[in-house]
């Protein structure tokens, strides 16, 4: 299949998908979040699930740890839109808890269906959920980020690439760097000599919450920040 036809076939499996009924979180949910940006990517990155403005709005890392994710590939030269962007879970967990095994298997097959059509030359898994799942391997993100390992995933051989989630890294400025290095080989591993970093607005303007080491937070801001962090199995 070429990539016109993939990229059709895509956009027709999402409308498909849209309606989506295999696990309870469509009686919860506000609609799927099914993927965003280039069909034919190079890489593509896998998140955990949808949060509160993802359910909201449709989109993949539409909060700040998107906000993060835009401002790490701005500074590998690419764009959101030119990566693409999925999730494990397709469908807001309610809370934002974790994604239950029920629910990942339910989902697996769109995750597994959006590699075969955009066969993307990495994947980049961002936590622990999507490591574990697309490496099919149980060690945690904190061993294994930065590592990767060729595999092959709904008959496409990629190149797997765990990195610490973004949401995680917002609040831990020593996972802030790991994931900064982390992100830094990625040219490498896409083949590409040389990038051109984007600019883009710093993170600091945005009108949400600053980032700020957890030693700057006060007690309650401070739980909260790693209560958010476990629940979304960051750790
Ligand atoms: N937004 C997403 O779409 N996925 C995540 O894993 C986190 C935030």
């Amino acid at each position: 299949m070429d990539a016109f036809a993939r990229s059709e076939a895509l956009a027709a499996y999402a409308a498909e998908t849209a309606g989506c009924v295999k696990c309870r979180l469509a009686e919860t949910r506000s609609q799927v979040v099914f993927g965003s940006g280039n069909p034919d990517a190079e890489l593509m990155i896998v998140g955990e699930a949808p949060g509160y403005h993802e359910d909201q709005g449709g989109l993949p890392f539409a909060g700040q740890a998107g906000e993060l994710l835009a401002q790490l590939l701005a500074g590998i030269g690419l764009t959101p839109e030119a990566v693409y962007l999925a999730n494990v879970l397709k469908c807001r967990p309610p809370q934002n808890r974790d994604p239950l095994e029920a629910e990942i298997t339910a989902c697996e097959p769109h995750l597994f269906r959006q590699i075969e059509l955009v066969r993307p030359r990495v994947v980049a898994t961002l936590g622990n959920f999507a490591t574990k799942l697309l490496s099919g391997r149980s060690l945690g993100i904190t061993r294994v980020h930065g590592q990767e390992q060729e595999v092959t995933l709904a008959s496409t051989t990629v190149l797997l690439y765990p990195l610490y989630h973004p949401a995680a890294a917002l609040y831990t400025p020593s996972m802030l760097k790991a994931l900064e290095d982390d992100f830094s080989r990625l040219p490498g591993l896409l083949g590409h000599a040389t990038v051109t970093p984007v600019a883009r607005t710093p993170l600091d303007s945005a009108p949400e919450a600053p980032r700020r080491p957890l030693e700057d937070l006060d007690r309650t801001e401070a739980e909260s920040a790693l209560v958010g962090a476990v629940q979304l199995g960051l750790f």
